[in-house]
């Protein structure tokens, strides 16, 4: 089978696992993931699978980029933050739906790659930043979303700090990857309102300094 049959397997894929926003079905349509993938992945980039990309660091499945991207909310006049980079797959798919993405990376290996691949795409709504993210980004706050593309043990303070009032927040949460949680949290006038999306797995968000 082809790339592009694969491709189109996995939007069916996609649609019936739920995601029905044409505006993140489209997104990952259109976004090459066989671009984000190390060349020896090539054939198995439309596979719903997370995939290496190296320094002990996934490509999410492009369900879960799918799940996250619609818990999202999306609306093309917000501003959204993402914390880990990785591939730059998330944040393609992201600058195809909102109009300014802010993406961090504490490894600036990874985070060299990705910045590669958005240039090489043409993509020019994307700013990116080497840094710990669990700090968010305070010169460009408040983000009308926020999303966090590694596990966190607690919701962090200082994102849901740069959260805008009606803001959201979609997060992986919990300790042992078979015990995560995806959260959305909601800044709403009476204070942070949180719900459960049910079950995900990701690699864990590490705090501190940036690796090299
Ligand atoms: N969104 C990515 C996949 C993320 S994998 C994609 O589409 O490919 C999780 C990423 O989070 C890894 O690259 C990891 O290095 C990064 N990460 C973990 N903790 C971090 C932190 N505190 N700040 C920034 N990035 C972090």
């Amino acid at each position: 089978m082809n790339l592009e049959s694969r491709k189109i397997r996995l939007v069916m894929e996609l649609r019936s696992a739920g995601i029905t926003d044409a505006r993140v079905v489209a997104a990952l349509e259109t976004t090459p993931r066989e671009e984000f993938v190390p060349e020896t992945f090539r054939d198995r980039a439309y596979d719903n699978v997370a995939l290496p990309i190296g320094h002990e660091q996934t490509i999410s499945q492009p369900l879960v980029v799918a799940r996250m991207t619609q818990a999202l909310e999306p609306q093309w006049n917000a501003r959204i933050l993402e914390v880990g980079t990785g591939s730059g797959y998330h944040a393609t798919v992201l600058a195809r739906i909102f109009r300014r993405v802010y993406t961090i990376e504490r490894h600036r290996r990874l985070l060299k790659a990705a910045e590669a691949r958005l240039t090489a795409l043409g993509i020019t709504n994307v700013t990116t930043r080497a840094g710990d993210g669990t700090l968010g980004w305070p010169e460009a706050a408040p983000f009308q979303r926020i999303v966090v593309t590694a596990a966190a043990i607690d919701i962090p303070p200082v994102l849901t700090g740069q959260l805008a009032p009606g803001g959201i927040m979609v997060l992986p949460m919990g300790h042992a990857a078979d015990q995560q949680r995806l959260m959305r949290v909601r800044r709403t006038d009476e204070g942070l309102e949180t719900e459960d999306l049910g079950p995900i797995r990701f690699v864990p968000l590490v705090e501190g300094f940036p690796e090299p």
